[in-house]
């Protein structure tokens, strides 16, 4: 029997149609050997930009350091994106050792003063070099991720910034495998139904799911993935109520995933390494580099929206305790009475069933209203294309992007649309297999993933959205776009590697749309 060598699918480029990622074949052991070559690799492109015995330039310097290093980009991109929404105990098992190597990694190329000397030399010259915008770009970007990385620290301090880079990038790890497994380890069980009255039939076929998963034939089984927000909205249960809404806010606190600890102690090496680095805060580190600016800046900016916001907040709020006390006597009104009496006055305000919009928000048709907006106007096609793309879970959809006009592929696109309590982060994100622009020598585009949160379709009843989630969908298709219409020749640059101040523009602008009459 002859032994074929072991082949790591993270190694060697893709055989997938458009270098499409291999999540079908990428197992949990190919990461960290994947991540040692990749690692290898970038130092020793590293090395040969150094050892150049040319004069630094804009192609031998910047523009090779941007192509440096593709095999680990790769490698942590594809852990990035399952380790967030498909996560496993295997996985989480290598995650801290994977992220903090990564750290190091970056920290060994970020602080390497022979390298930063070579891009000194040709930030100095940048207003001599005949660049284009991009280029100027890249340089601007590349010699201020040096600085803010610590490249201009003496030796002392620049260990004692990779000490804490290194341990927050195990706490962080820890914190957020801890808010996963707070959140799959809750769950509360309801034998009686009658426990649930008010909760509409959708959610209450959904708990009856979880319970039979759970061997609890016969109960209703509530957790908090996806948010139960139909017993905060509906329940008439106010003890139940309570509980859930308590439940929500105390994830990882207080049990034994609790994240208290881990929280004070990156805030404190937050605050030091800003210290560190010249700033008087983590904030003003971190807006140095935004629009903003600074944190006077954003104070002032939310100074004017209270001025603005507060008084209608305020009355509403009134509107809705007034309204709870006159219908149920609810004299202490709490946080959890605030969904349900905010609901119940809206739908009888309008005289409308909040439930009875959900039939038109069918998942289904919602994605295909969002395909035909961004047909009409961005003048891109969409297809849902079934076993070509393999994907990290039997729900991914993958479509493939095209111009209209020309039929030239302009992306693919990953929809993961259903909660997996315990494997699966809360929230929804857009995330990137590939950005925008040159790798191996050609411009490749972008390879964009949407993720949320939705109730799976139970045996009755399909996904049916709430005009939340429809919002939340356009949303994340603004992010998918921002990355998919991308021009450019420089990934670090294009789609959402915007300031983060500006990143939820397109996403906000599109989830305008959601609401638009036609
Ligand atoms: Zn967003």
């Amino acid at each position: 029997m002859s032994k074929t060598p072991d082949t790591n699918p993270l190694l060697e480029p893709s055989k997938l149609p458009y270098g499409a990622p291999p999540l079908d074949s990428v197992k949990v052991e190919h990461f960290l050997p994947a991540q040692k070559a990749g690692i290898a690799e970038a130092k020793a492109d590293i090395q040969a930009i150094k050892a150049n015995s040319a004069p630094a330039t804009f192609e031998n310097t910047i523009e090779a350091l941007e192509f440096a290093g593709r095999t680990l980009s790769r490698v942590m991109t594809v852990f990035g994106n399952i380790s967030a929404a498909a996560s496993s105990d295997a996985l989480r098992a290598i995650e801290g050792d994977l992220k903090v190597a990564a750290v190091k990694h970056s920290n060994d190329i970020m602080m390497d003063a022979d390298l930063f000397k070579r891009v000194k030399e040709v930030y100095d010259q940048k207003d001599s070099l005949k660049l284009s915008g991009e280029q100027r770009m890249l340089l601007e970007e590349t010699y201020k991720g040096f600085v803010r990385s610590g490249a201009l620290l003496d030796e002392t301090q620049k260990s004692r910034l990779r000490e804490i880079s290194e341990k927050m990038t195990e706490l962080r790890t820890e914190y957020k495998n801890n808010s996963l497994k707070s959140v799959a380890a809750y769950q509360k069980v309801i034998d009686d139904e009658s426990e649930l009255a008010g909760v509409p039939e959708r959610a209450k076929a959904a708990y009856r799911e979880a319970a039979e998963a759970a061997g609890l034939t016969g109960k209703f089984v509530v957790k908090l993935s996806p948010p139960p927000l139909d017993i905060m909205a509906y329940c008439e249960n106010r003890a139940l109520r309570e509980e859930i809404s308590r439940a929500l806010a105390n994830v990882a606190y207080k049990d034994e995933f609790d994240n208290t600890k881990n929280a004070m102690e990156i805030a404190k090496l937050r605050h030091e390494a800003a210290g560190i680095m010249g700033y008087d805060s983590h904030a003003a580190f971190v807006l140095d580099n935004r629009m903003a600016k600074t944190p006077e800046a954003v104070n002032d900016f939310l100074a004017k929206n209270e001025k603005v916001y507060r008084p209608a907040a305020e009355e509403y709020l009134q509107k809705v305790k007034d309204y709870a006390q006159k219908t149920d006597g609810i004299a202490d009104f709490k946080p959890w009475d605030m969904a349900y009496y905010g609901r119940k006055l809206k739908e009888e305000e309008f005289s409308l069933s909040m439930e009875s919009l959900r039939p038109y928000f069918d998942l289904e048709k919602v994605l295909e209203g969002m395909r035909k907006h961004a047909e009409k106007l961005f003048n891109i096609d969409m297809t849902e294309v079934k076993g070509k793309y393999p994907v990290y879970h039997e729900d991914v959809k993958v479509y493939e992007v095209t111009d209209k006009k020309t039929g030239e592929m302009i992306g693919l696109f990953y929809g993961d649309y259903y909660a997996r309590p315990g494997a699966k982060s809360g929230g929804a994100w857009m995330n990137t297999f590939r950005n925008r622009g040159i790798e191996d020598g050609e411009n490749q585009f972008a390879i964009v993933t949407n993720v949320c949160n939705f109730q799976k379709p139970t045996k009755d009843h399909p996904t049916l959205l709430s005009i939340d989630e429809v919002r939340t969908v356009f949303h994340e298709f603004g992010h998918g776009l921002h990355a998919l219409l991308a021009k450019g020749d420089y990934a670090s640059l294009t789609g959402t590697n915007v300031k983060w101040d500006f990143v939820e523009l397109p996403s906000q602008l599109q989830e305008n749309w959601a609401k638009q009459k036609e």
